[in-house]
């Protein structure tokens, strides 16, 4: 079923998005139709909307999204109506790096996330019979609806914030990923407190009490190769506590 939405419609690189009524499509397999309540903007959305990233246009951007589930496509059977999400980014979940546990590294991330189209070349969204591009980062939330992959929607409780949630599909996962699982901060040997920051690479995490304040700390990075990019990391850097510079201690 098509459905009427409203949405900051992209028709110019380096122009203002204009709000314009169009639609979203019917729902193909594995998708949902999210009511949006609230949304994050990031600095990839300006850089798409400049035309620094390729994406066909007319577009729909918004990549932080957050919202209620308000209809399912066949075959979705972990999300009902009246769920509420947080969304992110499309990955195939099938691929060596999906099933690796690194779905942002999925072989077809970008047909998935920035080519504006469905696997099967259709969109998500339209204007009458004018194809609208949408899917960005699996969501493209700038808008009052969305289509989304059952798979890019986290179930989130009831009674929290729903309109604050939406960054936590881009940018919070990204910082907090940066510094749990790369840069991982733990209390160096030699530090005068007892309380404990990050032990180790995947184990325990504990915060920092308030009161702490510990001489230095030192970040771990991952075991070489562990990430596709980096073939030979720096084994350990040391960074001084906040307000001095990093540096490489070998
Ligand atoms: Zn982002
Ligand atoms: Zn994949």
């Amino acid at each position: 079923m098509v459905v009427g939405c409203r949405a900051a419609v992209l028709s110019g690189y380096g122009e203002p998005a204009r709000i314009r009524d169009i639609q979203t499509d019917t729902l193909r397999d594995r998708e949902i139709l999210v009511r949006m309540a609230g949304v994050g903007i990031c600095h990839t959305d300006l850089t798409a909307a400049a035309g620094r990233i390729p994406f066909p246009l007319p577009a729909v951007l918004g990549h932080e999204g957050s919202g209620v589930v308000e209809s399912i496509g066949p075959g979705v059977d972990s999300l009902h109506p009246g769920d509420h999400v947080v969304l992110s980014f499309a990955a195939c979940r099938n691929c060596r790096n999906c099933t690796g546990g690194h779905p942002a590294y999925c072989a077809d991330f970008a047909a998935l996330n920035y080519s504006g189209y469905r696997p099967d070349g259709t969109t998500t969204l339209r204007s009458g019979a004018e194809e609208v591009h949408g899917g960005w980062f699996g969501q493209s939330s700038f808008a009052t609806h969305a289509v989304v992959g059952e798979a890019g929607a986290v179930k989130v409780a009831d009674d929290l914030p729903l309109a604050l949630l939406g960054p936590l599909g881009c940018g919070i996962q990204t910082g907090a990923g940066a510094l749990m699982r790369v840069l991982r901060p733990h209390r160096a040997p030699r530090s005068s407190s007892s309380a404990p920051v990050r032990s180790d690479w995947g184990r325990s995490w504990r915060p920092l009490p308030s009161d702490a304040r510990p001489s230095s700390w030192s970040i771990r990075c991952p075991p070489a190769g562990h990430w596709p990019s980096r073939s030979a990391p720096p084994r350990r850097w040391t960074a001084r506590t906040p307000g001095s510079a990093a540096s490489c201690a070998g």
